[in-house]
């Protein structure tokens, strides 16, 4: 089996260290296609299983920094996998290669370190409200989901929340249950993702424990039911939803979804689960404008004890734009590099981390694409910035506005101020008559599309 008890490791000495490695390895390939690649080629690749001593698994890392990341972020997957590989009770130590290393450049303080909530909620200690960073593109999910948490039940339900990937629907939601159990500890919670919960149905009915299945989710105060797109096409499953939310709903209890696209949007669903996830507040998180991004990432610097120069935090968030969970993984990244190497955070060593990171993230800064929008419509910069109120002109202004907002998601405060200050509901109203325009003129929108493109992918018209 290769995995020795401890009478067996006190006696055969050093000579665990292979039965340590193999079974380091059998947990890695066990967890490597359960966490993204990017994590596993980071933190996980650069460990090896050093021995096995006292019932302890002893793994080593290359610096505590690695220590407390990988036990902080993967100790469910780990613990997951010695269970299913070694088939007995057993824990893990993660030892810094030097024994005097002190974490290097970034020290985390142990205060930090998660307290893990029993494991029946299913929540994650760190995904907090504290944690999350607040801006104008999540501003109202933001607080329609803390009021969920303040009172259960009591304000919105169903509570349902969409957006893009990696755009913090979990982390919302997950929130919504760490303050609900802290303001009320009793309270019955728990997070699940639908497909988690149709791995348990499927199970369920193959161990005929169905019943326990419903009582479960019939007798709780709060459900957090993640990435409910994915019921599309699943009808036993969608019909299980349907009945645990109404039974749930009926007895006053709060649930909250999340998806990738508004209840109307979720293709087949049936139309009577469909109006029952839309019939209470109905809110989306957009992708973070500059703002947010340099605030999330001031923010994880400041959770993570690292220094991080604004500069370095500007450069980061000019160029990675698609998603906070990229913006995050730049991040770490960075932060991996700088304890490895034990260099101080800086713009090379961040150019170096988004090199092969981010390859079509190029900066586009926003004097360029407000040049282009003018050549285009053949006025001048000084016409399209300031002033003139030909039908012309203030088309090319508004092009340039619906450009700057979707290429650069700039706030549109910030886009006001690009033209001569103007107020961001003038900007608003240029992007909804852009995006009018687009949607009845195929002519316009091919143009509006080249024009974008054109842009991003560095020519001028
Ligand atoms: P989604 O569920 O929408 O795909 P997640 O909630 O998993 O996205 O978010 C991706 C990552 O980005 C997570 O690590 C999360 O903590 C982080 N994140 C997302 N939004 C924010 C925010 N506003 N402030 C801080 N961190 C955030
Ligand atoms: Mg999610």
């Amino acid at each position: 089996m290769g995995v020795a008890d401890s009478e067996v490791q006190s006696r055969i000495g050093h000579d665990a260290v292979p039965d340590a490695g193999k079974l380091w390895t059998d947990i890695l390939d066990y967890v490597r296609p359960r966490i993204s690649q990017e994590g596993f080629e980071t933190w996980l690749a650069p460990t090896r299983g050093r021995a096995v001593r006292n019932g302890t698994l002893e793994v080593e890392v290359p610096n505590s920094f690695f220590a407390d990341w990988i036990s902080q972020r993967y100790s469910a997957e780990v613990r997951a996998a010695l269970t299913g590989v070694s088939g007995q009770e057993m824990a893990v130590s993660f030892q810094p290669r030097d024994a005097g290393d002190s974490g290097l450049l970034i020290r985390r303080s142990p205060v930090r370190r998660p307290v893990l909530r029993p494991n029946g909620y299913r929540l994650q200690a760190h995904l907090t409200f504290d944690s999350f960073v607040v801006g104008e593109s999540n501003r109202f999910a933001a607080a329609a989901a803390r009021s969920v948490a303040e009172r259960p039940g009591a304000s919105y339900n169903p509570l349902f929340i969409y957006g893009g990937v990696g755009l913090g629907k979990t982390h919302l939601v997950q929130a919504i249950g760490n303050m609900a159990l802290s303001v009320k500890p009793g309270l019955k919670v728990y997070y699940t993702a639908a497909d988690d919960l149709f791995i348990e149905l499927i199970q369920a009915i193959e161990k005929n424990t169905r019943l326990e299945f419903k009582n479960k989710y019939r007798g709780l105060d709060l459900l957090m039911l993640d990435d409910v797109h994915y019921l599309v096409g699943k009808e036993r499953l969608q019909e299980e939803v349907f009945y645990i939310f109404n039974s749930l709903h009926d007895a006053g209890s709060q649930v909250v979804f999340t998806s990738d696209r508004p209840p109307q949007d979720i293709p087949t669903l049936e139309s009577r689960l469909a109006s029952r996830l839309g019939s209470g507040l109905v809110v989306d998180i957009q992708p973070p404008e500059l703002e947010t991004r340099i605030a999330i990432l001031k923010q994880k610097a400041v959770m993570d004890h690292a220094d991080l120069p604004d500069d370095v935090a500007y450069f980061i968030a000019a160029r990675v734009r698609s998603s906070v969970r990229a913006l995050e993984g730049s991040w770490v990244r960075l932060l991996a590099l700088a304890s490895l190497d034990s260099r101080p955070i800086t713009i090379q060593l961040a150019q170096e981390t988004l090199k092969d990171l981010v390859k079509e993230d190029e900066p586009i800064d926003h004097n360029r694409i407000i040049k282009a929008c003018a050549d285009h419509f053949g006025v001048s910069l000084n016409e399209i910035t300031n002033g003139g109120r030909t039908k012309q002109l203030a088309l090319a202004r508004q092009v340039a506005m619906y450009v700057l907002r979707t290429t650069l998601s700039l706030s549109l405060k910030e886009i006001g101020s690009l033209f001569d200050d103007k107020d961001h509901t003038t900007v608003m109203h240029a992007v909804k008559r852009v995006n009018e325009l687009r949607a009845k003129d195929p002519a316009f929108a091919a143009r509006l599309e080249k024009l974008s493109k054109g842009i991003s992918g560095g020519e001028p018209r």
